[in-house]
């Protein structure tokens, strides 16, 4: 079934000020995920607690203290990520820029997204708007992480090897995919899509690890999928293992995907953490700690006794967060006092964590999905920046933010993404 991805019938309002202050940041971001990925004793620290209730979290942390004490045989690292933000209405009426969070893994609709700004031009033009049309930026995140993922083969190096796209057994976002693979062979790299079966069935290393994929080598493994635990049976932990101990360029290595947890994100936000993974960058550490929202841990002791008690006492200040991506996983309100009440005397709590909850100012909007009614809604937006970076040994050779992604939901949805069937795409117009 070929459906055509939902979208706004017309662009949204977001302030100037914090668009450019989500792209200013972007290179920090980028920077700090790559710190965080060669931290091993920090990465260690912040995930004890949580390993020893998250069975997800810990299966991947096994398998990077694994990689690790074998020795990397990679060489190249190369990240792409999307640091996602909301925009928070004070009481005086003004708007803040403040992270959701950072997606280290898979992060999605860069391709599809290249295209929704011509849309809405058109829609404007149609309704006469010719002069506000001319206004929407160009936005092209699948050229930008085409450009990581090239860069990154080239310094791999054997002009025979190819890029693995890994992906999903069912593949509902294909064209999203696509829209980068096209760019790649627009270069002259060659692009494979498998599956984490077809890893397990016909993948092999060689003797300096070298990945092959039934005799063809891979230089690099763009994941699309291997966030979620439904997807690792026995085989696919065994084929992920096989991946990570190769010498290709994982985007992302397993560190990198840990660095991306809810529970590193949660830990940042105490006072010295980012200057101490950032030492002589306090700038980039002050740009990123503004966009911050207040986030708590749930560990066991006092503070997490404390802060349990106060979001039960008022739900509605807080989100419920455990160590899952792909949304649909966060919990809310009513929802979030009662699973609190009962795990707060547990363990169990350490696998969460709790952030203030954003209140973005709702706008009015068509929301365009296949087969839905179209009705007028109120909603809200998220603008999510595209940050691609490459490190060859010590030394990163690129840093850049590649493009921007407006997704816009109708506000009774408390969670979810495009990819849940909640939000739709969208094209920021600047204000
Ligand atoms: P996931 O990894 O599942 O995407 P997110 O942290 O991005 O997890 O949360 C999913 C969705 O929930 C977001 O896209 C956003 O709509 C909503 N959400 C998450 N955190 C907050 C928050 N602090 N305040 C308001 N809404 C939030
Ligand atoms: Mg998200």
């Amino acid at each position: 079934v070929v459906n055509y991805a939902p979208f706004t019938l017309l662009p949204s309002a977001v302030p100037r000020a914090l668009f450019e202050q989500a792209y200013a940041v972007q290179q920090d971001f980028n920077l700090l995920v790559d710190a965080i990925s060669q931290n091993k004793e920090f990465l260690e620290k912040t995930l004890a607690s949580t390993i020893k209730v998250d069975d997800f979290t810990a299966r991947l942390f096994r398998i990077y203290m694994q990689v690790l004490e074998e020795g990397l045989a990679q060489t190249v690292f190369l990240g792409i990520n999307r640091s996602d933000y909301m925009f928070d209405c004070g009481v005086d009426g003004t708007a803040a820029l403040r992270q959701i969070e950072i997606n280290t893994i898979a992060a999605s609709f860069g391709g599809l997204t290249s295209r929704t700004a011509d849309v809405h031009r058109l829609v404007l033009k149609v309704l006469g708007k010719t002069e506000e049309a001319s206004r929407l930026l160009p936005n092209n995140p699948a050229k930008g992480l085409a450009l990581g993922i090239a860069k990154a083969w080239e310094l791999y190096g054997s002009q025979r090897a190819v890029v693995m796209f890994l992906v999903e057994d069912v593949q509902r976002n294909i064209f999203d995919q696509r829209c980068v693979e096209i760019e790649l062979w627009n270069r002259n790299i060659r692009v494979v899509r498998k599956r984490f079966r077809d890893v397990f069935e016909q993948g092999s290393l060689d003797a300096s690890r070298r990945l092959f994929m039934d005799g063809q080598e891979v230089a690099v493994v763009y994941y699309r999928e291997g966030y979620v635990p439904q997807v690792y049976d026995q085989q696919n932990w065994e084929a992920r293992l096989l991946l990570e101990r190769s010498r290709a360029v994982k985007c992302p290595d397993i560190a990198t995907q840990l660095a991306g947890t809810k529970k590193v994100q949660q830990e940042l936000s105490r006072p010295g953490t980012l200057e101490k993974l950032l030492p002589g960058h306090p700038e980039a550490s002050a740009r990123i700690r503004a966009t911050f929202a207040g986030l708590y841990s749930l560990d066991e002791g006092e503070e997490g006794d404390r802060i349990a008690a106060t979001a039960i006492a008022d739900p509605d200040r807080f989100v419920l967060k455990p160590q899952r991506e792909g949304g649909g996983n966060n919990l809310y309100g009513e929802e979030l006092k009662e699973v609190l009440e009962k795990i707060k005397d547990s363990p169990e709590r350490t696998s969460y964590i709790l952030m203030d909850k954003i209140k973005p100012q709702p706008a009015l909007n068509y929301l365009l999905r296949a087969h839905s009614p179209l009705q007028m809604s109120e909603c809200i937006s998220e603008l999510g920046i595209f940050g691609v970076y490459v490190r060859q040994g010590r030394e990163l050779v690129l840093n850049q933010a590649a493009g921007h992604l407006l997704r816009t939901k109708a506000i009774e949805h408390a969670d979810g993404g495009v990819a849940a069937g909640v939000a739709v795409l969208d094209t920021p117009y600047l204000v």
